[in-house]
């Protein structure tokens, strides 16, 4: 009976108090998107239910570290979309260093508050009468086309037998805003091509993103047709 009790205990010990090295550190943000760094920055995980990395190679690579808190939020956002989108899958990018700054070929992505995502896309012919019939799939990212970086768009977001999941993409970005207010943080801003932007906008979450996520119309360095880049904002440490 001693045993017994003494089982229990343990276990209740076990589920009640998770061990040390399972918490996360939080992570300090030093500087911003295009001159900083960070530290006990996380990594984010290479796959889920819903979402996959753009690559394994990238993520062994240490390309795939961010801000403890965007990580949350970022996990968040999928599993909600597990619930309203269940059919849809997407594909993250580049994050950062384990230690931030310069992130070649980057310009930001220097203090764990940058993150790419690529577009969620859906394969198949895009007439009206088999509009029904695309499929959600994973973005094709692979070292032929630069971890998919280097993959086209046309000006109406189709490519070859692909075509941009424009949907599934406001949800997306509705659902990170939602996660990053609830996490006590927010969306500085998503950079995603002019030209294409439109396609967003009537989409069913097309208004909420108008209303509250900054999309510059400037067209940025490098055309953002096939992913979209998000800075969060978190208040960072002076950079030292
Ligand atoms: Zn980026």
């Amino acid at each position: 009976m001693k045993i017994f009790s003494a089982i229990l205990l343990v276990c209740f010990l076990i589920f009640a108090y998770p061990v040390s090295a399972d918490e996360i550190v939080e992570s300090t943000c030093y500087g911003t998107t295009s001159k900083g760094r960070i530290e006990n920055a996380v990594k984010l995980p290479a796959k889920g239910s819903n979402f996959q990395t753009y690559s394994l190679i990238a993520g062994t690579a240490g390309r795939t570290y961010i801000h403890s808190k965007v990580r949350e939020v970022i996990l968040n956002a999928y599993k909600s979309l597990e619930k309203s989108h269940p059919e849809k899958v997407f594909v993250y990018g580049e994050a950062g260093l384990k230690n931030g700054g310069r992130f070649k070929p980057h310009k930001t992505h220097q203090n764990g508050l940058s993150v790419d995502f690529f577009v969620p896309v859906v394969e198949g012919i895009a007439n009206k009468h088999q509009k029904g019939k695309q499929k959600s799939v994973p973005m094709p990212t692979g070292l032929l086309n630069k971890f998919g970086y280097l993959i086209e768009f046309d000006k109406k977001g189709k490519f070859g037998n692909l075509e941009i999941d424009f949907e599934a993409m406001a949800a997306h970005i509705k659902a990170l805003h939602i996660e990053a207010k609830r996490a006590g943080i927010d969306i500085w801003r998503v950079i995603f091509d002019p030209h294409l932007q439109p396609f967003l906008y009537q989409t069913k979450d097309g208004a909420y993103i108008k209303k509250n996520i900054l999309i510059p119309q400037k067209r940025s360095w490098v055309r953002h047709d096939e992913h979209f880049h998000v800075d969060f904002k978190i208040k960072c440490k002076d950079l030292q």
